[in-house]
């Protein structure tokens, strides 16, 4: 359901909000025990929160735009009171004094929140499996991995679980979940949403940005989470348009660029390359000029990530350390091995492996070959795109280069996990906005992603272009199988 048909249920009395959480309630348990979307469901909370909407309708009063939807969130998160555990034993125990921005402004406009989704630990990884509280699988194919960091919001979303999810995205966390899944997911511009309460992972690169079923939905969430903030110094001042009013914005003589680099890679699945290729007509079909570009520096992007993302990982990670808070490794005999048991102990492998990579990458000696190196590129890899926008208005990609993979497929061999971010990852390094959104389907009914990336706070014109792709597509109405869900 679409949240602006829900607002219309709700306004018209035909459903209450109490009606809407007890069926997504009853949906989470019926289908979470096999696909594990959820850390932790918070449903006394959520029926009061309905219970007050549904008073405050029945006395007349004006409900905010959000009034009533169900709400997940990616429990790197923090929501006050409620365990935020990063699906880190690090932070098994961790309830955070604090609310992040992002859910406040939720909250304040009346969403419901319905529990906490599952991550890869501490959001690294692209399958969900590195979580220490077990995966979560695809709703498509339970034999497969929902991609990852924010694979329990997307399969939250994707299987009728809730209206919409909150994710964060350092390197593709919500566009190759949400491509994995069949769901909308943004990465809206680097500090055009607050940071403030979401648990650092690469500071120069994660963004919170929502998963949900459609383009017109992502524009309403978009709109709430969206904006300035003092307690986030890096979230811009910049005035937030009105999304929902744009999506019907023309296309017509839209300059649309193919990133001739990712077409051309040899790891893209030739059917995910057919489906995307066939959107581009179809944008072609309603106005748009379709180009190519070349950002020759495009495919330099995962190497660069695994440098910068890592570096920064293990100087935000270094605040674990067993003393103020997180887990305390007991029976060491001083403070030096109490630090190195409580970290060795509280962080999983992937995690472990990301800290000692930053931590060598940034060592005296190592600097400048692999950190500051690190930091040219990514300024050659913005270069490409700022010469690509004075071309183009929008670039068009596949979201990630394959289909969802099977669980267990990658475990073994991180760099083939790494792999994955291939298409993802230019768009954070170099700040701007993107989105994913279903444009098809491959042979075993897997959903495919299209990507995309728009130039600096232009959210708005992505929204439209996604929006009326996605009204020409139908992409569900063409599912071999009809729809799914286990
Ligand atoms: N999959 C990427 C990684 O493992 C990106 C993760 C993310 O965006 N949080 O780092």
């Amino acid at each position: 359901m679409a949240i602006a048909e829900w607002r219309e249920q709700l306004k018209r009395g035909e459903v209450s909000a109490r009606e809407l959480v007890d069926e997504q309630l009853d949906r989470i348990n019926q289908i979470d025990p096999t696909m594990h979307a959820f850390l932790d469901v918070t449903g006394d909370r959520a029926r009061a929160d309905a219970d007050r909407i549904d008073e405050a309708r029945s006395a007349g009063q004006t409900l905010p735009p959000l009034a009533g939807v169900p709400i997940a969130i990616k429990d790197n998160l923090c929501t006050k009171g409620i365990t935020t555990t990063c699906s880190s034993r690090m932070l098994e125990d961790f309830v955070p004094p604090y609310e992040s921005t992002v859910t406040e402004r939720l909250w304040n406009s009346g969403a419901i929140l319905i529990g906490k989704t599952n991550l890869d630990e501490f959001a690294m990884g692209s399958s969900t499996e590195t979580s220490a509280f077990g995966a979560t699988f695809n709703p498509w194919d339970l034999s497969r991995v929902p991609g990852g960091s924010s694979g329990g919001s997307a399969a939250a979303v994707a299987s009728g679980e809730c209206l919409a999810a909150l994710g964060s995205d350092t390197g593709g966390s919500i566009r190759q979940p949400a491509s994995f899944c069949g769901v909308v997911g943004l990465k809206p511009t680097y500090g055009r949403v607050s940071r403030w309460g979401l648990i650092a992972f690469a500071s120069s690169l994660d963004q919170v940005g929502p998963f949900t079923n459609s383009v017109a939905d992502s524009a309403e969430i978009l709109q709430v989470i969206a904006g300035a903030d003092p307690k986030d110094s890096t979230c811009l001042n910049a005035a937030v348009p009105d999304y929902s009013a744009s999506l019907f914005d023309s296309v017509k003589g839209l300059r649309v660029g193919l990133i001739k680099e990712c077409f051309d890679h040899e790891g893209l699945a030739s059917e995910v390359k057919e489906s995307v290729l066939a959107a581009a007509v179809q944008l072609e079909s309603l106005g748009a000029e379709i180009t190519e570009v070349s950002c020759p520096r495009f495919n330099d992007g995962i190497a660069t990530y695994y440098v910068i993302a890592p570096s920064e990982a293990s100087a935000n990670l270094a605040r674990y350390d067993g003393v103020k808070y997180g887990y305390r490794s007991e029976g060491a005999e001083n403070l030096a091995s109490m630090t190195a048991r409580s970290r060795a102990e509280g962080f999983g492998s992937e995690v472990q492996r990301r800290i000692l990579i930053g931590t060598y990458a940034l060592s005296a000696g190592y600097v400048d070959a692999f950190y500051k190196k690190a930091q040219q590129v990514r300024t050659l890899i913005r270069g490409d795109f700022e010469n690509a926008y004075k071309k183009v208005d929008v670039l068009l990609t596949p979201t990630s280069p394959t289909t969802a993979f099977k669980a267990g497929d990658h475990v073994d061999d991180p760099l083939s996990m790494y792999l994955s971010d291939l298409l993802t990852i230019p768009a954070n390094l170099a700040g701007l906005p993107a989105i994913s959104l279903p444009c098809g389907f491959d042979e075993k009914g897997l959903p495919i992603g299209l990507q995309l990336i728009g130039n600096v706070l232009d959210e708005k014109r992505l929204l439209s272009v996604a929006h009326q792709f996605e009204q020409v597509a139908d992409v569900k109405a063409i599912h071999p199988k009809g729809h799914f869900i286990p």
